[in-house]
């Protein structure tokens, strides 16, 4: 079958550029395919869904891309070597062995570990594999490879065994993030690592020092790569020294992406990246969600909450990803609701009269196409629910569009996932609630339980879990 999308004539597709901060048509550099760099995770601990939401981001523009019939070969890299902040990195903490020595595994141990959870992090939103994962740990000899053409063109110098970039060398430096050294180097505190010639230049190669794990040989002695040239050697690496999109989040911007540009056009001497896109941050009571900062939740955590993991797609898909969005246990019950009562219209109107589905193929296209405008095509999925087109209209209008919302639409609830009989049950037992009736609630509670079926009260009504407790 010919899809929808296919059929249409599409609007172009404007994204947002955060080199020169502005929107821009897209035009890939190879006629129907795109090559897409998404910076991956760092895997020493888990990912909370403010990581996620940056993965969701890359997906849901991978899905747009592929919705107007290109072919995106994307990047995601596995960190697990480093990741040092530059402060850290001054203090030679690499958080991977900082990992490894909280657990007593050894740095391959905990990266396999967390790298599993981080896929299965990934399947739970459904969040499409990327086509490779290229750990760093694989890429050294390349990383090394790339300092040394620094080296040889003047970018870079080397001192006691560290190499550094010479920001000096690199005229660019700063227009992606629009800083100027000046402001910079106002900015720059603390004690200045000797070794360099400006206290913004970055390190490219780190001497081993005392460290004997996650050490590789070099030309300048035993050592291990900076957080930088990882993602320059994987993406060029990979998809060639020219490549569509470079995604990330908006903290990414500086330093990281910053320095990735000066590593990459300094060894090409021309530009790398057609499009820098960055998704907003994740909040948790308005301040970003962090590791570091213990304000965190893991989308397992809310899974056994009884939320569905999709549900917290469906609130990412309320903000636009260039708009920071604030999480919420309530918003996400509200969408868990939702999306609950979707799936169950969908599997309602499924197979039913088909007719005209009037222009709302075109109206999605367009809001996709306009730099993600997902709360657009979000509002367009209400008008079709509540609207008057016939029900088997309805039901292949939304599923077409799950192609990109991904919430799986095709799935009705309560049906599968829940054993025969608790579907009344509960709702005997929000009718018993309702009217204050806490005797048989209790009553009607045990009666689940022994169906394995685990009933949680919160402010917006009852939630359930099929399942043991955890
Ligand atoms: P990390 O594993 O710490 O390197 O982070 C992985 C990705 O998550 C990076 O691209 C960050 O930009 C992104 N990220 C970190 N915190 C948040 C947040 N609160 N909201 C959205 N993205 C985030
Ligand atoms: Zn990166």
């Amino acid at each position: 079958m010919i899809s929808m999308s296919a059929r249409l004539a599409a609007p172009p597709i404007r994204l947002y550029n955060t080199l020169g901060r502005a929107h821009q048509q897209f035009k890939p550099l190879q006629a129907g395919r795109v090559s897409l760099y998404t910076c991956g995770p760092t895997v020493y601990r888990y990912a909370h869904v403010g990581n996620l939401r940056t993965y969701l981001f890359a997906d849901l523009l991978r899905r747009v891309l592929e919705y107007n019939g290109y072919v995106v070969e994307q990047v995601k890299n596995i960190t697990d070597v480093g990741h040092l902040t530059d402060d850290s990195f001054d203090r030679g903490e690499d958080k991977m062995l900082v990992g490894a020595r909280l657990e007593k595994k050894t740095p391959e141990e905990i990266a396999a570990h967390f790298t599993e959870a981080f896929l299965a992090d990934e399947r739970r939103l459904n969040i499409q594999p990327a086509t490779h994962y290229p750990r760093a740990t694989e890429w050294v000899p390349r990383m090394i490879e790339l300092v040394e053409r620094l080296l040889e063109r003047g970018l870079a110098y080397e001192s006691g065994g560290t190499v550094y970039f010479d920001i000096a060398s690199f005229p660019a430096y700063g227009r992606l993030s629009r800083n100027t050294t000046a402001k910079l180097l106002a900015g720059t505190r603390g004690e200045v690592d000797p070794h360099k010639h400006s206290p913004l230049d970055f390190t490219l190669w780190k001497s081993a020092g005392e460290n004997r794990q996650m050490v590789w040989p070099s030309p300048w002695g035993p050592g291990f790569p900076g957080w930088h040239i990882e993602c320059s050697a994987m993406s060029m690496g990979l998809l060639g020294e020219r490549f569509d999109i470079h995604s990330g989040g908006a903290d990414n911007v500086f330093p990281h992406h910053e320095a990735e540009i000066a590593q990459s056009e300094g060894v090409t001497g021309h530009r790398v990246v057609s499009y820098w896109m960055h998704g907003q941050l994740l909040l948790l009571s308005g301040t970003r969600m962090a590791k570091s900062a213990g304000n965190f939740f893991r989308i397992t955590e809310l899974e056994e909450q009884g939320f569905d993991p999709l549900a917290f797609r469906y609130l990412a898909l309320q903000a636009r990803y260039r708009s920071p969005l604030n999480f919420s246990p309530e918003g996400l019950a509200g969408a868990d609701r939702t999306l609950r009562q979707l799936r169950r219209r969908v599997a309602e109107w499924a197979g039913g009269a088909d007719g005209s589905r009037a222009d709302f193929p075109e109206r999605f296209l367009a809001k996709i196409n306009d730099d993600l405008d997902l709360p657009g095509a979000m509002a367009l999925v209400s008008d079709v629910v509540r609207g008057s087109l016939a029900p088997g209209a309805k039901a292949a209008l939304l599923l077409d569009w799950d192609r990109i919302l991904g919430l799986d639409l095709d799935r009705a609830p309560g049906r599968e996932d829940l054993p025969a009989g608790a579907a009344e049950l509960l709702e005997q037992r929000a009718r018993a609630r309702g009217a204050r009736d806490f005797a048989t609630s209790d009553r009607l509670r045990d009666e689940l339980a022994t169906l394995g079926v685990l009933v949680i009260d919160g402010p917006e009504g009852q939630r359930w879990r099929v399942g043991p407790e955890p």
